[in-house]
């Protein structure tokens, strides 16, 4: 990038930068406007609109920077994506480039453009061995959407017209939209608008602390994995197109099935011929420390669902990595699939994805977080057990997560949990953004999925500050008398 002709100079850059990080933002302007105007994703605007949003202005590295001021530690990778950190001048002038030379153009019409060829091959490079197809989304939920209409036109072709069913899992997250919901297993999101749409069915999730009471974890693994078997024959193989899951669920809570679990789920899937599908948004471009998880966990999908890490963020891009197995049938006996986005392939997008691509790469950040950086933040994140609030805490790779317990017993089972009403989650999230750090609540388990770029000592000011919140946390519920 630095001989591209088109790119703006460093200078340029570095003057950018600093007139925005002077940049003095009118918070409480901002926040008006914002309630007067924008509707948020997954947000109560009434009470949203009596505090006023934080207003997120800058970001560099691993931390960020609000209208106040205030520096902040991204312990979310912003929502699971911003795998190489922000502040990347070679992704931008990358972007700028493209721009400047085709900022769009569509993939319809037998036409075709160079960064998402690029982009494809590259992909096909990295990704497991067999996956040798890519479509290309502008997100997520899209790319599961596409999975939907993907399987289901599979068996068509195949002449298998009611195998149509996709099993999911309980408390998965997997978009948004309306296949993307539906394939999901949140109980809030099915609640509103009709949710799930027909063909959909789901299982239980292998949550080793809430199900697993009396089993070792390897003998829940196999329990949890068997109720796939379970639900297949009650549907019926014959209906049964696809099962679908992440193979760390991260929205539900960073939920890391036990390692017996996925080799008896692709097992099932064999038995049964049906297809595989690993949601990879959150797992894929090395946030579990190999480029995608199939390969850490040892299936081999048919579908790939990837998203987020992707382009780390810096411009939306989703997709489907399409196996040999549905490529094969598709591609010669399935004449034209009726699906796609106008912006499928966008040039933009697909430039800031080769040259995120090419940084994780050049700084070896799959490798680092297998062998060095993940490692050491399993082992620093562990050590909070021993904190009187912490009851669980485990992780893999650059996710991990603890649980809060009102008191502690010898066997996990037996932590005793804070009374739900008493959303003691928020309150240990509350006192962690204000003390510069931010670490996600789901219920009262806390999560983490740093930006890859984390170095060790980075790590070490992560931990130090999680324990001084998890110590204001504690003293304040002890105030109150919640333990
Ligand atoms: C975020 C996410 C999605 C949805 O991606 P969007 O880009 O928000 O549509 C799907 N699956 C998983 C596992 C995710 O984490």
């Amino acid at each position: 990038m630095a001989n591209n002709p088109l790119a703006p100079s460093a200078a340029f850059v570095a003057s950018v930068k600093s007139v925005a990080a002077q940049e003095v933002v009118d918070t409480a302007a901002i926040q008006q406007l914002d309630t007067a105007h924008y509707m948020h994703p997954f947000t109560d605007h009434k009470a949203l609109g009596e505090k006023g949003a934080r207003v997120m202005v800058r970001g560099d590295g691993i931390y960020l920077w609000d209208s106040e001021g205030k520096k902040i530690v991204d312990g979310m990778s912003g929502l699971w994506c911003v795998n190489v950190g922000y502040g990347r001048t070679s992704i931008s002038n990358a972007v700028y480039q493209q721009m400047e030379t085709l900022p769009f153009y569509n993939s319809f019409f037998n036409t075709t453009n160079v960064p998402a060829v690029k982009l494809a091959t590259k992909l096909a490079e990295i990704a497991p061995a067999g996956f040798n197809h890519v479509f290309f989304t502008g997100s997520g939920s899209e790319g599961n959407d596409t999975n939907v209409r993907m399987v289901r036109r599979y068996w068509d072709v195949l002449g298998h017209k009611d195998k149509h069913t996709i099993i999911s899992r309980h408390n998965a997250y997997h978009g948004s939209t309306m296949a993307g919901a539906s394939l999901g297993g949140m109980e809030g999101m099915h609640a509103q608008g009709g949710l799930p749409i027909p063909g959909i069915v789901h299982i239980g999730q292998p949550n080793y602390l809430e199900s697993g009471r009396g089993m070792t974890e390897d003998e829940f693994g196999i329990e949890a994995a068997s109720w796939l078997e379970k639900k297949i024959l009650e549907v019926g193989v014959e209906k049964v197109a696809a099962f679908i899951g992440e193979p760390v669920q991260g929205a539900g809570g960073v939920i890391i099935p036990p390692k017996t679990y996925w080799p008896e789920i692709q097992r099932i899937c064999d038995k049964y011929g049906i297809l595989l599908i690993a949601d990879e948004v959150i797992c894929g471009f090395g946030r579990l420390g190999s480029w995608f998880a199939s390969d850490l966990f040892g299936i081999k999908p048919d579908l790939i669902t990837f998203a987020k890490g992707v382009t780390s963020g810096y411009v939306p891009l989703g997709g489907v990595l399409v196996g040999d197995r549905v490529a094969k049938v598709l591609i010669e006996q399935g004449g034209e699939f009726n699906h796609g986005f106008t912006y499928s392939g966008h040039p933009v997008a697909c430039a800031a994805a080769l040259e995120n691509i090419r940084i994780i790469e050049d700084e070896k950040l799959v490798q680092r977080v297998a062998n060095e950086t993940g490692p050491y933040l399993n082992k620093r994140f562990a050590e909070l057990a021993d904190h009187p609030l912490v009851g669980y805490a485990n992780s893999c790779g650059f996710v991990a997560g603890l649980n809060l317990v009102r008191k502690k017993a010898a066997v996990v089972h037996d932590h005793e949990a804070f009374d739900e009403s008493l959303a003691v989650g928020m309150v240990c999230r509350g006192y962690m953004f204000n003390n510069g750090m931010i670490m996600r609540a789901v219920g009262d388990r806390m999560i983490i999925a740093p930006p890859l770029v984390m170095t060790t000592a980075q790590i070490d000011e992560m931990i130090a500050l999680i324990r001084h919140c998890l110590d204001l946390t504690y003293a304040d519920v002890k105030q109150r008398g919640w333990v």
